[in-house]
């Protein structure tokens, strides 16, 4: 296993946090100038409702499931007006889709009866919507309106937003916050979409790939991560050696 710890360089003492989010930023558009919300949609409605489905699952997965959907019931009437039962069947493999189908019927029935059926596009209208969130309404508002409203935080921006030093929180709530801190509010939606594919293709949550990771030399956590990993087993290994 690789045990190895890069050199702790110059520049990262000196650089701020800001600089080095700004740098970090500056490297993933480059290395993913062509990133794009990965849930697969025509409007801005089966924007939220792929949104809400994606909730504890992937985007492939989501993908798999909206075509039938959205052929079923494409626009935000036929949703609110949609048999649960029948919405159930079609979300199903998303999990947790009881929730998720009773979510969808009800925040297409308010959209239809208090925001004439149109997706709102202000934050604290959308948050009014069952089953949505901060993150749900940033990706919404990012996508479906170019409005960057906020940063969204899913599983991977979490990881990597900490891995990377940015924060310490764990609370998606203080992780925005302390990102809307750091990064120009143009660049908030381009962030997380380019941390994700890093986090899905580099940075992974067991497996980060430090050595050819070309955030390195701007992460205080580089290969700390396998080194813990390589501690807990040579403590674990230690304990039954000393049993
Ligand atoms: S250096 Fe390692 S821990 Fe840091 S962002 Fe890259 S892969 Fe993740």
């Amino acid at each position: 296993m690789d045990t190895k710890v890069i050199p702790v360089i110059s520049t990262r003492k000196r650089s701020s946090k800001k600089q080095r989010a700004l740098e970090i930023l500056v490297r993933l558009q480059r290395l993913y100038p062509d990133a794009i919300c990965s849930l697969s949609y025509q409007t801005p409605v089966q924007l939220l409702v792929a949104t809400i489905l994606s909730a504890q699952c992937t985007d492939e997965r989501v993908n798999k499931v909206t075509p039938s959907l959205f052929a079923r019931f494409p626009d935000v009437t036929s949703l609110a007006n949609a048999d649960v039962a029948e919405l159930e069947n079609l979300v199903r493999s998303t999990g947790f889709y009881r929730n998720k189908s009773k979510n969808i019927k009800s925040a297409c029935q308010m959209i239809v009866s208090d925001f004439g059926g149109e997706v709102p596009r202000r934050m604290e209208q959308l948050l009014l919507l069952p089953g949505v969130a901060r993150k749900t309404a940033n990706v919404v508002l990012a996508h479906a309106y170019g409005i960057n409203a906020g940063v969204t935080v899913d599983t991977h921006v979490t990881r990597l937003s900490g891995r990377l030093g940015l924060t310490e929180h764990t609370d998606p709530i203080r992780i925005e916050r302390d990102l809307m801190s750091l990064l120009p509010q143009q660049d908030w939606e381009n962030w997380s979409i380019r941390l994700v594919y890093h986090g899905r293709t580099v940075c992974k949550a067991r497996s980060p790939a430090c050595d050819v990771c070309q955030l390195c030399d701007l992460c205080p956590t580089a290969f700390h991560v396998i080194q813990a990993k390589v501690s807990a087993v040579t403590d674990s290994s230690k304990k039954i050696s000393d049993s």
